[in-house]
């Protein structure tokens, strides 16, 4: 049997390099000003600690475009590199530089914030450059050198004159890529990737207005155009920050949105895992347009993403702001991602942090929360359906709206409601209302009887009150107009039926015959004369897995309408339709009052509607 060994040289793995090892053309920029503010770091690193005495200068980082020359250069003042490190470094394919110095500086460097750590960053200049050029200058006292290479794996490296301490990346751009040696290109790059990073970018020139040596005569004046800012808020401790620059931040992240946030969350941790941040509660619209700008994925102030998914929880993703961890892996796959035991402990870290700053919240100011609650509402209810750990935690702030704006704790709620508001079966049952106006008369009637009526109305509602009621033991919901409501009325046994058994029997019949359909089950109540004579009644439960199945979730099949027809026994009208002879006539009174029933409810429309606008004409002429 032959054997032998597969051979993989540079020349087979460096076009691969180029096609695939980034999915997106783009980062080469970031990669290489992450080189760069890598190489700034170091110095002041080793400047810090002591091995580089004297002046280290003004720390910075610039872009220039040769647009006739077809070159784009990065520029920085670092540690620079000399001849042997440039072999090492950079001909040496996937040896990191970034990884030996920290490994070099254990002791010292472990928070300055190196960016770099697969070695392979430098290479993605390949993908946009014909040529590559490095002319650069150690801050040992050795000459300068220059490489360059054509994209083979083949380089010549010399010497060089440059005097200055640093490194100078030139890319010749290549054909293809000529989008590169555009000012507004390279500005939208910097935007994306590099607003925050920690060391000043400078790209070309802008004009400033300042006050001028007159009053009131303003000059205008050429500065350099720095466009990040290297202490975003998210950098700096908590302590020193104020409502105001919160907001400021916020901003400068997403300049184009006019909202305010409503609440900030500043995340900061260091031990398991490094990872700080700020998140906010926007006022959530169902204007689908805000939803673009998304929570900010950061590895030390340089922008990586803006698909958290996976990371932060699903609920969260309303939420809005940066999170910068250099924990999180990120050449790696999604599913991957979920079932990595530190991601899970990062994405734990940021639910439990949402969770008790609202639980402060509510602690603290109430009332804010109170009025804020419709805007961020959703989420809460949203993570409580979908994190059993968030629930826990949610269950002693989450708030319950009643249709008269009052806001319950859940306990406060059941303090209030349990006299009055059992069924025969000792079960408590919370009444809501999901709309306003549809359920009005509903809800009039049942506040007239004393009992509280709760406004429910986002959509995932009907899955939430299901995992309450699985949850608590003795607890039903029920909607103003659903059926069970009738249980409740029924205890109020001072109602006394003004109609004979005998009359009922009668009457039953009639209003089945007249009425003709399936959908709807006839049921006799004595109930106030102040009630409408006929009401529509769906069972909570129909209507809830109806509501389920809209929203995604419970897979029943498709469910029939069906609806108690509640014929109140001491109405008036009940009687005069009890006592009316013609058959013909008594069958209108009833359509009549089915309709009317339907009318409070919204939900007469179409045919049934010309027929009741017809029939009220008949009646009245
Ligand atoms: P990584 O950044 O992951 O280490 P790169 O391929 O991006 O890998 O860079 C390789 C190495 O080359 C760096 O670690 C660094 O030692 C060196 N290097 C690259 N760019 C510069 C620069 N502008 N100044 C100094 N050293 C640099
Ligand atoms: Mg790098």
């Amino acid at each position: 049997m032959p054997k032998g060994k597969i051979n993989v040289s540079v020349e087979n793995i460096f076009p691969l390099i180029k096609k695939f090892l980034y999915s997106d053309q783009e980062i080469f920029l970031r990669e290489l000003i992450s080189n760069a503010t890598d190489a700034l770091t170091k110095i002041q690193h080793l400047s810090s600690i002591g091995e580089v005495k004297g002046e280290i200068g003004d720390l910075g980082v610039e872009i220039k475009i040769d647009k006739k020359k077809k070159i784009l250069q990065i520029i920085d003042n670092g540690v620079g590199m000399t001849s042997e490190e440039v072999k090492k470094y950079i001909n040496d394919v996937a040896f990191s530089g970034a990884e030996e110095f920290l490994e070099k500086y254990k002791e010292t460097s472990k928070d300055t914030g190196i960016i770099g750590h697969f070695g392979l960053g430098f290479y993605s200049s390949f993908m946009v450059a014909d040529k590559v050029e490095i002319i650069t200058k150690s801050y040992k006292d050795e000459p300068a050198a220059h490489w360059v290479c054509d994209g083979s794996p083949e380089y010549s490296l010399k010497k060089s004159d440059k005097k200055e301490r640093g490194t100078e990346i030139l890319l010749h751009i290549s054909k293809d890529s000529k989008d590169y040696l555009e000012e507004s290109k390279i500005t939208e790059l910097l935007n994306k990737y590099n607003k925050f990073m920690p060391h000043p970018i400078k790209f070309g020139t802008k004009e400033e207005t300042i006050p001028g040596k007159e009053e009131g005569k303003d000059e205008k004046v050429t500065v350099d155009n720095i466009i990040n800012n290297p202490n975003p808020a998210w950098t700096r401790p908590p302590s020193e920050l104020k409502d105001e620059d919160y907001k400021q931040f916020y901003r400068e992240l997403y300049p184009y949105q006019f909202e305010e946030p409503l609440f900030h969350i500043h995340l900061n941790v260091d031990y398991p895992f490094n990872l700080t941040g700020i998140l906010y509660f926007p006022k959530i619209s169902n204007d689908l347009n805000l939803q673009k700008d998304r929570i900010q994925l950061y590895q030390n102030q340089v922008f990586v993403t803006d698909n958290v998914e996976g990371i932060v929880p699903e609920f969260l993703g309303l939420l809005k702001g940066v999170i910068d961890s250099p924990d999180i892996p990120l050449n790696v796959s999604r599913s991957y991602l979920q079932s990595d035991a530190s991601v899970k402990k990062i994405t734990n870290y940021i639910t439990r942090k949402v969770a008790d700053k609202l639980n402060s919240i509510f602690k603290n100011e109430r009332e804010n929360l109170e009025s804020k609650w419709n805007d961020i509402k959703v989420v809460i209810e949203y993570g409580m359906l979908t994190e059993d750990k968030f629930y826990d935690k949610a269950e002693s702030f989450n708030l319950y709206p009643s249709v008269d704006e009052k806001y319950y704790t859940y306990q406060e709620l059941e303090d209030k409601i349990k006299d009055l508001q059992t069924d025969k079966d000792g079960n408590l049952i919370v009444l809501y209302a999901q709309n306003k106006d549809e359920q009005y008369t509903y809800i009039e009637s049942a506040k007239e009887k004393g009992y509280e009526v709760l406004l429910l109305d986002s959509p995932i509602i009907p899955h939430l009150i299901q995992k309450l009621e699985s949850k608590k033991e003795k607890l039903k919901f029920s909607r103003v107009d659903s059926d069970t409501l009738e249980n409740l009325i029924k205890k109020d046994d001072q109602v006394i039926s003004k109609l004979s058994d005998e009359e009922k029997e009668k009457l039953k019949p009639m209003i089945e015959s007249a009425v003709s359909d399936d959908k709807y089950t006839v049921q006799l109540e004595p109930l106030d004369s102040s009630s409408l004579p006929f009401m529509l009644a769906q069972p909570e439960f129909m209507r809830r897995m109806k509501e389920m199945q809209q929203t995604g979730g419970g897979s029943m099949g498709s469910m029939p309408d069906m609806y108690s027809l509640i014929v109140n026994t001491n109405h008036e009208l009940v009687s005069k339709i009890l006592n009316t002879r013609t058959e013909k006539k008594r069958n209108s009174l009833i359509k009549q009052s089915v309709d009317l029933a339907k009318l409070s409810q919204n939900t007469l429309t179409g045919k049934e509607l010309t027929e009741f606008i017809n029939r009220s004409i008949d009646l009245i002429k």
